[in-house]
């Protein structure tokens, strides 16, 4: 298994795991960053040009590419579109997109092959398991040209906002960098080919942030990439303690988690620069990221997002609905009108920034509390840990500082030593001194029309 490698890696010497970042780096960047990514950069950049009909019609052309595609060579398409009679003639705007039906998780995950176009070879693709924020996870399919294509809206993101692309990185995620038992610096690791230092998010401890603070010095990152929560840590703590950080980076781009108010008003007054904060799904059909005047744009080239009330209509601006959407850039699996189980609402105003793209003014549904463990560690995104583990929905409730109880719904092959590698997954990043009692249930609650939390804090005070 994987994790044996991982477990042996957090245990050799830095520079050697300093050294197998740098090669694992090196291998995603040659793959981001060749074939066509080029090319792919230059086209999205000059969408930005586009006017409204323009947009549109390119849109239009990128739906019914995709429709027609999926109906001739994804064989759960193929099925849908036989079994529910759908003429295809009959579909020839954006207008009659409401003629297929709603894609749901759970057809994804009874049979994530199905939806593999058959254009493609099976052998050269890669797979991604993802589980968001929602607890359920997913097998994702994607190829080379379509990991290039997301890096270059990303990166269009990026310099829109005015962060150097190929600049130094600094980054606060939801992977393993270091040993959960380390207790001594380094807390990161350095990817020498992508210029990024990855810092770890799981030991931000008290007496720990002002070597993180230190370091964040010593490198001065062109841009810090973070979960709010993390940067969020480090902010307030420098504020309590009067700690300048201006100067240190030139920006900040958040994701993964909803960005507070406050956590921003926070992180912008102590680093002195704006914070850019986006949100994308790891199914690639949906991408939104702020501008320079702060709002949040829906690049609708990138995947269509529509906004439903609960029978199916579409929402008027403002009004919080459910969002829908159908991606364009990777036909290796497309996905069309998917339910992702994130709720928002749009904006008919124009922004400011003269973006063509549509604003969109909220986006609920990524909020999830944090664990604190005994010795202080505040710890989100949890749901990282099921990836590849035969668990259907997972969820955290922590009603004591000293435990944490983990909900599990099981798939049919979990058995015990997937419990065992489970829990030895959850102390990677929890440590060693918080309870962790394992709860396996039927199903986990959730409001009608909610997402389920992956992570639920019952704790009286807030730290
Ligand atoms: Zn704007």
């Amino acid at each position: 298994m994987k994790l044996t490698l991982e477990t042996i890696l957090l245990k050799s010497p830095v520079f050697l795991q300093n050294l197998a970042f740098s090669i694992y780096g090196l291998k995603t960047q040659l793959i981001r960053y060749g074939g066509n990514y080029n090319n792919y950069y230059k086209s999205v950049l000059s969408h930005y040009k586009f006017d409204m009909a323009k947009l549109n019609k390119y849109m239009e052309s990128a739906f019914l590419n995709s429709i027609n595609d999926a109906a001739k060579n994804v064989p759960y398409y193929r099925e849908l579109i036989n079994k529910n009679n759908i003429d295809l003639n009959g579909i020839h705007s954006l207008d009659d997109l409401k003629i297929l039906p709603l894609l749901e998780k759970s057809e994804i995950r009874k049979s994530p092959a199905s939806f593999i176009n058959e254009r493609f070879d099976v052998s050269k693709l890669f797979v991604i398991h993802t589980t968001g924020t929602t607890g359920t996870p997913l097998k994702i399919y994607s190829n080379a040209q379509s990991r290039q294509k997301n890096y270059a809206f990303y990166n269009r993101f990026l310099s829109n906002v005015g962060i150097d692309v190929k600049g130094k990185r600094a980054t606060f995620g939801g992977r393993i960098i270091v040993s959960s038992d380390q207790q001594k610096p380094p807390f990161w690791r350095y990817s020498y080919f992508q210029k990024n230092l990855l810092f770890s998010s799981y030991h931000l401890t008290n007496i720990n942030i002002p070597i993180y603070i230190q370091k964040l010095r010593d490198y001065r990152p062109d841009y810090i990439d973070s979960y709010p929560s993390s940067l969020f840590c480090i902010s307030q703590y420098a504020k309590s303690h009067n700690i300048d950080l201006r100067g240190v980076t030139k920006g900040i781009t958040t994701s993964a988690e909803t960005l507070f108010p406050e956590q921003r008003s926070i992180i912008e007054s102590v680093f002195g620069v704006p914070v850019y904060d986006q949100y994308g799904a790891a199914e690639m059909c949906v991408f939104v990221s702020q501008c320079v005047e702060g709002k949040y744009h829906i690049h609708t080239d990138y995947g269509l997002v529509e906004f439903l009330r609960e029978d199916g209509t579409s929402a008027e601006p403002g009004e919080e609905s459910e969002i829908v959407c159908t991606s364009f850039i990777n036909p290796v699996m497309p996905l069309i009108r998917y339910r992702i189980g994130d709720r928002g609402s749009f904006s008919d105003k124009k922004c400011n920034c003269g973006s063509p793209f549509p604003v969109m003014e909220k986006i609920s549904g990524r909020k999830d509390d944090v664990i604190i463990t005994p010795d202080g560690k505040k710890i989100g995104r949890l749901s990282p840990v099921m990836k590849g583990f035969p668990v259907k929905e997972m969820q955290f409730i922590q009603r004591k500082k000293s435990e944490v109880d983990v909900l599990i719904v099981k798939e049919s092959n979990y058995d015990d030593n997937s419990e065992f590698e489970l829990i030895k997954q959850l102390r990677k990043r929890l440590g060693d001194v918080i309870l962790i009692k394992i709860e396996y249930v039927d199903k986990i609650h959730r409001s009608k029309g909610a997402k389920l939390k992956s992570i639920v804090s019952l704790l009286d005070a807030t730290p």
